[in-house]
């Protein structure tokens, strides 16, 4: 056993080993192996257990990472997983996804000159091993309460919310026009970051616990948000953001453009081994196609590397800025051109060239003017620099919106900001109408799992003070 921390001085980084590039791009499995114990402990150990821990204060959960690394170093895991599972519901989730350089690994403070702890590595094992040694139990609340809460999305948002009810003892059912549960963790994020099992673990854990899913249930269509309201003494509103940004321009409306989600979720149902028509009819499949992705962002990350797995003849990114200002995350982009993407920066199409079905896009370069007020440099077009890249797939990866939600839930005194988001309290989280709260992306437009998480937690306790305010009925029996 590893007994002393701040070995970061004799020790070097080492995450868990990637698979190899070539091997990667053969198929859908998660690119890095586990962590084994000894290995663990080692890398715990590199923590320095300084006194203001900066990666815990960048942590959107706050997470006790000191306490949890000294503890796996020392070999006690089961404590670390107490520890580690207090203050996050879902770690296994985070460990794998969490953009940990621009989080806690980003803010780690151990000498300049060293690389950092890998925290989202080892909080990954942690919850890895707590499942493998059957740890990790349903819930079983002290008391039953009779109170119920509908939640409308079971993405990690609404999960997180559903299981910190669920522990106060409420009544908690969680509807979902999916078929499963997870919403992007399981029909966006790619197997390859993200393996399925880990979702529907958790799935049927919670279920275990006493969650009801209703799934199939699109709120707002088959099931009006009224009647749920009339089923329910609180509401959440966990639905997140799902209406891709277009793209505009001569062309834009040809066969073989399609839109990220679209894409990513049929490669995600055929991993699930769904029928999935508009992928065996090769719609969706990049499978000997020339593929350019739009976008610089983390979906576009996983757009490529879902293109490279399909076998693509070609997969190109395209995206408007240079590499240093990407707003994805630098070791998706590092993955992917290991995995042989190419990426074209500075350059934005211009047209889609093609008859019915694109067959290439033409784009020009750019350049990066001043500053704007928000410190992000303009971009502009530099004259006569057209080219055509060769295309029978383009995948728009621009981003999302919010659904226009009082008009899906035919609510229309459910209050939005400018960009389409509900507004809340954000002391209470309640939206404008009573009752009725929201959470994760709906609220902070497209965000991370973590924070949909904390969101979720959050709006639990809130959710929790609300009811016992409003109890008309004494708590059921012990
Ligand atoms: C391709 C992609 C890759 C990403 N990669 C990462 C990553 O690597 N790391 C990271 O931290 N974040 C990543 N994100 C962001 C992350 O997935 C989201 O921030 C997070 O899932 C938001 O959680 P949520 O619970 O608010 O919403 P969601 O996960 O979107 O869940 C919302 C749920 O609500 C359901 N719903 C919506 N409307 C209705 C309705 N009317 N009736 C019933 N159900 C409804 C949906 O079906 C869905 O299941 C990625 C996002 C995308 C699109
Ligand atoms: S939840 Fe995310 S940010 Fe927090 S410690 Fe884990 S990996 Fe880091």
């Amino acid at each position: 056993m590893v007994e002393r921390m701040l070995q970061f001085v004799r020790l070097p980084q080492q995450t868990p080993e990637k698979r190899p590039a070539s091997q990667r791009r053969e198929d859908f499995g998660e690119i890095y192996q586990d962590f084994d114990k000894p290995r663990a402990a080692a890398q715990a150990s590199r923590c320095s257990q300084c006194g203001v821990p900066f990666c815990q204060v960048h942590c959107p959960l706050s997470n006790n990472i000191p306490d949890w690394l000294k503890l796996t170093t020392e070999g006690r895991l089961e404590e670390a997983y107490e520890i580690s599972s207090a203050t996050n519901n879902f770690p296994e989730i985070c460990g794998r996804i969490c953009p940990q350089d621009r989080l806690c690994e980003g803010n780690c403070v151990i000498e300049k000159g060293f690389d950092s702890v890998t925290i989202g590595a080892v909080e990954r094992y942690i919850t890895d091993t707590a499942f493998d040694n059957g740890w990790v139990k349903p819930i079983v609340p002290r008391q039953e309460r009779t109170q119920s809460v509908g939640i409308i999305g079971a993405g990690p948002g609404g999960l997180a919310a559903a299981e910190m009810l669920r522990r106060d003892g409420y009544q908690v059912h969680v509807y979902d026009r999916y078929d499963r549960v997870g919403g992007l963790l399981v029909y966006g994020i790619p197997s390859f970051k993200l393996e399925k099992e880990i979702v529907i673990r958790r799935w049927k854990l919670l279920e275990e616990g006493g969650i009801v899913f209703h799934l199939g249930v699109d709120i707002g269509g088959a099931v009006s948000f009224e009647s749920l309201r009339a089923q329910h003494d609180a509401v959440l509103i966990a639905t997140g953001v799902y209406k891709s940004r277009e793209i505009g321009g001569p062309g834009a409306g040809l066969d073989g453009i399609e839109p990220a989600l679209d894409y990513l979720t049929a490669a995600n149902r055929q991993g699930l081994g769904d029928s999935v028509p508009l992928y065996e009819n090769g719609a969706l499949n990049a499978h000997g196609k020339h593929v350019v992705v739009i976008g610089g962002g983390d979906t576009a990350m996983d757009c490529v590397r879902t293109a490279v797995r399909q076998g693509a003849a070609s997969v190109k990114c395209l995206y408007r800025r240079d590499k240093a200002n990407m707003p994805g995350s630098m070791r998706e982009v590092k993955n992917a051109e290991e995995e042989g993407v190419e990426f074209v920066w500075l350059a934005a199409p211009e047209a889609f060239l093609g008859d019915d079905r694109v067959n290439a896009v033409r784009a020009s370069r750019m350049h990066l003017g001043l500053p704007d007020a928000s410190g992000r440099q303009s971009v502009e077009a530099i004259e006569g620099s057209h080219f055509n890249l060769p295309a029978d797939l383009v995948i728009k990866a621009l981003g999302f919106d919010p659904e226009d939600v009082p008009t899906m839930f035919n609510e229309k005194s459910l209050a939005v900001s400018r960009w389409g988001t509900l507004k809340i309290d954000h002391k209470s989280f309640m939206t404008s109408v009573p009752g009725v709260f929201a959470a994760g992306d709906i609220v902070r437009g497209a965000s991370l799992v973590v924070w949909a998480i904390k969101d979720g937690r959050d709006a639990a306790a809130q959710i929790a003070l609300y009811m016992r305010q409003n109890a008309t009925m004494p708590v059921a029996a012990e």
